[in-house]
């Protein structure tokens, strides 16, 4: 049997015109700072999707685009003068960083007021409580959102996520754990990876390694959600990234009979990434 394909564009379109109400009902449409530092086409590919999802939904995105080489002394400088800044609302700094410069201590200078990527340790603490209302990186609250809206629940759910980062793996633990999922974590030093995602109702892969997970890691029933953006070159195929081909962490062709339900890379989880920033947005912005 064909699997169900979650389909997170659709779902993504179908929540802009609710955000775009939020906008409209504000005095001043939130404005949201992007520091990018240098050129890397990933992250411009990136800050790209965000700023089309905000001039559809009516949020100013100021571009503050940086040099490679600008120490760490002027980049907190930037982060400041944003933090300063009334006119705007939220901040990312967009990941990674140029080598040299410490990504902890550019992130504990975003004011946490700011921080709509729940990325400082005053956010982290809240999500990482479970905390009611907490903001939680756009990742994890795009998979909370998916995963209700298809009607699959995590509560009482055995949960198997598969990446620990701190960006990505951790916080899709913790809203798991916060959605009364029993959660075990996975990563690249984990001996018979499958035995665990194969015992779990929902994988979701977070480590950045295509193919990762083939048929030997699933069966029959489960859902499995695939947050890997791994790029290859090839043609345009997606508004996520131009110009290259995206495979998730998941062979979705090897899986795709014999699971209940799966997102498909692209059109998965990375659109309701985006579309959760900007909720974290408008719930900062409240
Ligand atoms: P990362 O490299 O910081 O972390 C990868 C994690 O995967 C690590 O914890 C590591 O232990 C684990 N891992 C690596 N190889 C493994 C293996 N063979 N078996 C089990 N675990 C293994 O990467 P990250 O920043 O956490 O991102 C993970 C992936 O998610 C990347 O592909 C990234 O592009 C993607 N991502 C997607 C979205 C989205 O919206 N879809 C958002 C952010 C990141």
């Amino acid at each position: 049997m064909n699997a169900h394909i979650i389909d997170g564009r659709a779902l993504r379109d179908a929540l802009m015109p609710t955000l775009a109400e939020r906008v409209k009902a504000l005095s001043r449409p939130p404005v949201l700072a992007i520091i990018q530092a240098g050129d890397r086409p990933d992250s411009t590919a990136f800050i790209k999707a965000k700023k089309s999802c905000a001039a559809k939904i009516g949020v100013a995105v100021k571009h503050i685009h940086v040099s490679e080489t600008i120490s760490q002394a002027d980049l907190r400088t930037v982060i400041e003068a944003c933090n300063a800044d009334e006119a705007i609302h939220g901040l990312i700094v967009q990941l990674p960083l140029p080598p040299g410069i410490d990504r902890t201590a550019m992130i504990e200078a975003i004011d946490p007021r700011k921080d709509v990527d729940a990325l400082t340790s005053r956010r982290v603490k809240e999500w990482l409580e479970g905390k009611r209302g907490a903001i939680m990186p756009a990742t994890a609250r795009g998979i909370r959102t998916l995963l209700a809206q298809n009607g699959i629940p995590l509560s009482g759910a055995k949960a198997a996520v598969i990446g620990r980062s701190m960006l990505v793996g951790k916080p899709i633990m913790a809203m798991c754990l916060a959605e009364n999922a029993t959660v075990t974590v996975c990563h690249s030093q984990t001996p018979d990876l499958s035995r665990i995602t194969a015992a779990a109702d929902i994988v979701i892969a977070a480590a950045g390694k295509p193919g990762l997970v083939g048929k030997e890691h699933v069966r029959t029933g489960q859902t499995i959600i695939d947050v890997g953006i791994n790029t290859v070159l090839g043609d345009k195929l997606d508004d996520e990234i131009e110009g290259r081909k995206l495979v998730g962490d998941v062979d979705f062709e090897a899986v795709r009979n014999i699971v209940a339900a799966i997102t498909p890379v692209p059109g998965g989880v990375g659109p309701m990434t985006v579309v959760s920033l900007f909720e974290n947005l408008l719930d900062l912005y409240l």
